[in-house]
């Protein structure tokens, strides 16, 4: 019988977690160089020796205080769920910092295994460090690794299986903090050893040392204690005394005491055999993340980041798409003419979802090129150069991280905010966030670009898009922060990880891992929208028509130019009389102002709440049902061909480059998807804020579309 054992890893961010984590479990997690990603509890299986090893890994963190989401998450997952390890990872390039959190877990009690990873990157900077001496002071074993050559993991293992079948000699350890600060903790440990309950839980000094810091999840447990008053009362007491006598509040003196602690230890069994004084990361910085040249670099990077997916794809993109045109055709081709079921998979499905996955490969490209930025380090020092102007509209470099992974996908980057630790920071995150352009966007925008734009300025076109996002985005919140959700930012450090190059590995899982979100929408949400149009752009079947088209096509059949205008005509009629023209009609209206008020576009945009792509998929949908019949020896007109061709009824063209930019602005701004608006409600715990997201959003997306239309036409361009 194998035994059972669960292992919980823990580190600060950027301590190589995720990477430990991939090696132990061959799971493939995301990789990334920010805070939070792994904000959800991840779990993996392996066999080691006799044991069945569960590993969960736990949001990066700096500590377990209850400031921030990821904090409380991680401490309630070891308090409450009992590891049997918890193995805290440690950069050891950057060791004093890293084991601020390995003192909390001490303190906690819990069996503790230290392990040094990045020890590759400590040696070359000239780090000695005494194993043996080390992990006495410390009182927990320490292991080498070198997570990304897969250095020490059985070792880690090995001595996890030690702790738990108590083969360890190492005596546990924790910091302690003087004197005055003793004596209080013991009063307030005395009256927590009253509650039975309460201590069977929690080691009583843990308790007393987080309420003497003012924990707030603590107090709150405490005041279901019966002795619930004379703690707090003990507890206040003991605050203003040591406040009084030491000139600090004890929350500070208790974090100087670990860090007293933790140097204490290091520079008994810590050496540095040479000095590096300069690293190349550093030599790197003095560049990239200089006050002058940081953001027009920041711009630069991000410019040739849009250029670079726009390039590479095109190609691709063709390819994709007359696969696409050949799969319906074939398929068509062996359906009954003219049923609902050929017209529901050509048309419907093959042209719906087929014109989303055509832009399979400029996503993924990005994706690949987002994760590139990650792993090399260089994202957390786009969030550095970004903190000033953002300090400037009220937020931090903290906010900036979800903003980023925003241009990938909403969803994640909401769930990012977590990070944050004051309230109001992170609801004006969240609301500014839909504003950044995210993947499913670039279909609509390589569509009309591609259609609309020469290609010389596309790449440029493009980033003018993304960029207004931004700037949209810092308006808001500049507005939320002044009148909404007013306060002080808060302050905070930023990491900067060393620039480390990308393993193509690496890079390739995390495009992936992104791109699969991207089709399993495609297969799902998107599907199941597409059908939905579909539906709604052929039926009613038989429309009640205004002439009768199949005795005129009979009459005409040997002018072949005159049967193809009747049947085009049919076609015209039929979807105009479909739920989904009237519908399109019906709101239309709206968009007069804006310059695109075509009943076909309506859909699409209405359409784009399910997910942005759908636009595509719609237009898509709606195109071919309006070219599919008749015109079998011409070649299908593409989706952009369709679109410069669309007409008014008085003959006039709908799109001009102005229209088309300012449907894209409005495509960019307007409401968020289905599943953004899901994980607002899910992060905010409120309706209340997802349902202003939703209307707010789409409020500016009107004016905004507004005044680049009028204001376009206004200086005289394309009318
Ligand atoms: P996490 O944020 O703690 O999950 O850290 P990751 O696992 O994402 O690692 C951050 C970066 O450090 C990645 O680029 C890893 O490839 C790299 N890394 C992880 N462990 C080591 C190591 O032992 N040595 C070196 N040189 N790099 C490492
Ligand atoms: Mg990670």
């Amino acid at each position: 019988m194998a035994k059972k054992l669960t292992i919980a890893l823990a580190g600060n961010p950027n301590s190589g977690k995720t990477t430990v984590f991939n090696t132990l479990t061959g799971m493939h997690q995301h990789v990334g160089n920010y805070p939070g990603v792994t904000v959800e509890k991840k779990e993996g299986e392996l066999k080691y020796k006799d044991y069945e090893i569960t590993v969960v890994d736990l949001p990066g963190t700096y500590s377990l205080t209850a400031h921030s989401i990821d904090e409380v998450v991680a401490r309630n997952f070891v308090i409450e769920e009992k590891p049997d390890v918890v193995i805290d990872i440690i950069d050891s390039s950057n060791l004093e910092r890293n084991l601020y959190l390995a003192t909390q877990f001490m303190e906690l009690g819990v069996p503790l295994v230290l392990d040094f990873n990045m020890s590759d990157i400590a040696s070359k900077q000239g780090l000695e460090i005494d194993k043996v001496k080390l992990s006495e002071l410390l009182g927990a074993p320490i292991v080498f690794t070198v997570a990304t050559k897969k250095v020490g993991i059985n070792e880690l293992l090995d001595e996890a299986i030690n702790l738990v079948e108590k083969k360890t000699t190492i005596r546990r350890n924790t910091p302690v903090y003087g004197k005055e600060v003793e004596e209080e903790i013991k009063k307030i440990e005395a009256l927590l050893l009253k509650d039975k309950d309460l201590i069977q839980k929690y080691p009583s000094r843990w308790l007393a040392v987080k309420l003497l810091e003012g924990d707030s999840e603590v107090i709150k447990k405490i005041k279901e204690s019966e002795y619930s008053d004379q703690i707090i009362k003990q507890v206040e007491k003991s605050t203003a005394h040591l406040t009084s006598i030491l000139g600090d509040t004890p929350e500070a003196i208790i974090a100087d005491g670990r860090y007293g602690f933790i140097s204490g230890a290091c520079s008994e069994a810590v050496k540095r055999t040479y000095e590096v004084r300069h690293t190349i990361s550093d030599e790197m910085d003095k560049v990239l993340i200089n006050r002058i040249l940081g953001l027009p670099i920041f711009l630069g990077v991000m410019w040739l980041i849009f250029k670079f997916t726009f390039a590479a794809s095109a190609p691709l993109c063709d390819w994709f798409d007359k696969g696409m045109g050949w799969l319906g055709d074939t398929i068509g081709g062996l359906l009954p003419e003219g049923s609902a079921i050929q017209s529901l998979i050509v048309n419907g499905i093959i042209g719906g979802v087929g014109s989303v996955l055509s832009f399979v490969p400029i996503i993924f490209l990005l994706f690949l090129a987002m994760a590139f930025l990650e792993d090399s380090g260089y994202m957390a020092r786009a969030a550095f150069i970004m903190d000033k102007l953002m300090h400037k509209i009220g937020l931090h470099g903290r906010s900036f991280i979800p903003m980023l992974l925003g241009f990938g996908c909403n969803v994640p980057a909401i769930m990012a905010t977590r990070t944050i630790e004051d309230r109001k920071d992170r609801i004006v995150t969240i609301l500014v966030n839909p504003f950044m352009s995210c993947g499913a966007r670039l279909p609509v925008y390589t569509l009309f670009i591609g259609a609309f734009f020469p290609e010389k300025i596309a790449g440029s076109v493009l980033f003018s898009l993304y960029l207004l996002g931004i700037v949209v985005a810092i308006i808001m919140a500049k507005i939320f922060r002044r009148f909404l959700l007013k306060g002080p930012a808060s302050p905070f450090v930023m990491e900067l990880p060393p620039y480390r190059v990308p393993t193509i590995k690496g890079l390739l899982i995390h495009m992936w891992e992104r791109g699969v979100v991207y089709l399993k929408k495609a297969g799902t949400i998107i599907f199941a929208g597409c059908v939905l149009v579909w539906f709604l752009s052929n039926f009613p079947w038989n429309p009640q028509y205004s002439k009768d088209y199949d005795t005129l096509i009979e009459q005409a059949k040997d002018n072949k130019e005159m049967v193809t205008q009747l049947e085009n005509e049919k076609a015209a009629e039929k979807l105009e009389k479909s739920y989904a023209g009237k519908l399109g009609k019906a709101i239309a209206p709206v968009f007069k102002p804006l310059g695109f008020d075509d009943w076909k576009v309506s859909v699409g945009l209405v359409g784009g709440f399910i997910a942005k792509e759908i636009v595509v998929g719609t237009l898509g949908t709606l195109h071919s049902v309006g070219n599919a019949v008749g015109n079998t020896d011409e070649e299908p007109k593409s989706l952009r061909q369709a679109l410069q061709n669309e007409t008014r009824p008085d003959g006039s063209k709908i799109f001009t480059p102005l229209v088309a930019y300012a449907l894209m602005v409005f495509v960019l701004l307007y409401i968020p998807c289905v599943a953004t608006i899901a994980v607002i409600k899910r992060e905010t715990n409120s309706w209340g804020w997802s349902i202003f997201a939703a209307f707010y959003t789409t409020l500016v997306a009107w004016f905004v579309a507004f005044i680049v239309y009028q204001g376009g036409r206004f200086l005289g361009l394309g009318i």
